[in-house]
This record gives C-alpha cells, sequence and structure tokens, in this order.
C-alpha cells in the first residue's frame, strides 16, 4: 500500500482570467458521456462519443469554464510547491536518504514489533512510498527533504502495513499508536506535490 501525493483542494476563481477558455483537444472514442481533463500543464482535454457533434462539445465545454479555471489555477498553484532538484542534489540527496531511512526504518520495526525486507530508495513521480505484500519497502528519496517528522510518518505508515495490508481503523490505529500525532503529520505531508 502506498502513500500518494494527494490531490490539491479547490482554489476560488481568479475575477482576472475571465475570458472564455477555447484551446482544448478532443480525444473521441467508443465511450457515452462527455468527460473533461485538466492536465497537470494546464491543457485541457475533452474526451467524447465518437458521433458527438463539435457544436455540442463546444457548448459544453463553454458550460464548464467556471470549473477549468479553478483546475488550471491548481495546476498552476501545484508547480509552485513542487520539489525542484538539481541532479547533484539528487544524488547528494539519494545517498543521505538511503542511510536515514534505514535508520528511522529499523528503529521504528523495532518499536512496532515488525520486520521488513529490503529497502529501495526511487524516485517516484506519485509515491512517497509502499510497502510489499512480501515486506519490501521502497521510499521517495525526496522525503529528506523534507521535515523529519514527515518522514518518520511515511516510515511508520509503511511499516504498519507489514500489521494491516489496507488503510482500515485497525491500520490507523497502529499508526497512532505510535505517532499519536500522525494526522497533523500526515497533512503536512500532503501539502507537498512530487
Ligand atoms: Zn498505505
Amino acid at each position: 500500500m502506498a502513500v500518494s501525493s494527494e490531490k490539491g483542494k479547490g482554489m476560488t476563481a481568479n475575477a482576472n482570467t475571465q475570458q472564455e477558455i477555447k484551446a482544448y483537444t478532443v480525444i473521441r472514442s467508443r465511450r457515452r458521456t462527455v468527460a473533461l481533463q485538466v492536465r497537470e500543464d494546464g491543457s485541457v482535454i475533452v474526451r467524447a462519443p465518437d458521433r458527438l457533434s463539435g457544436s455540442v462539445i463546444e457548448a459544453f465545454v463553454s458550460e464548464k469554464q467556471d470549473w477549468i479555471r479553478r483546475q488550471k489555477e491548481i495546476c498552476l498553484e501545484r508547480s509552485k510547491n513542487r520539489l525542484c532538484v538539481s541532479s547533484e542534489q539528487r544524488r547528494q540527496g539519494m545517498e543521505r536518504a538511503g542511510e536515514v531511512i534505514a535508520r528511522r526504518t529499523a528503529y521504528f520495526a523495532d518499536v512496532m514489533g515488525v520486520d521488513y525486507g529490503r529497502i529501495t530508495i526511487r524516485e517516484q513521480k506519485t509515491r512517497w512510498g509502499s510497502c510489499s505484500s512480501a515486506g519490501n519497502l521502497n521510499f521517495n528519496w525526496k522525503l529528506i527533504l523534507l521535515s523529519p517528522e514527515v518522514l518518520d510518518y511515511v516510515v511508520v505508515h509503511e511499516l504498519a502495513h507489514r500489521r494491516e495490508m489496507n488503510h482500515s481503523d485497525a491500520f490507523w490505529r497502529i499508526v497512532e499508536q505510535v505517532l499519536p500525532d500522525y494526522r497533523k503529520r500526515r497533512k503536512l505531508l500532503r501539502e507537498v506535490y512530487l
């Protein structure tokens, strides 16, 4: 089970950007409904049924202007919070992350009375950590760029999966036993975008 980088909360539409959004890509398929998507780079995708007319699609996009605008703002905001690093920072960070995470994992595994397999440090685009059913742990090296309390939360979260391979109440109780303030730490983590 993984700790993912969560979606951001909505922001209010900016009154300065009220011109209509007309640039979008239509992807047609055998689907039955129309769906809108704003990609990470802010581009707009419309998924539409094969035979739906262009004017209906245009009207649909026109009707969803506010929503599109809000999504574009979220993308912009997210790109500001994204962790950007140089290749040298990455090299050093991965090394340090390997040491620190191995130490914290050993410490908390002992506290929690669980075992684990291999620890792999990676650069994943959407995940902070994961735990396989065999007990192998993956951690994102960028955890080392965050505060130690957040890093510890991810370590404890993954180790708690050695007891519960889900996010049930029982799982969160295990996390809470070790980190009574885990909610605060989880909130801090959700504010960072990979
Ligand atoms: Zn999980």
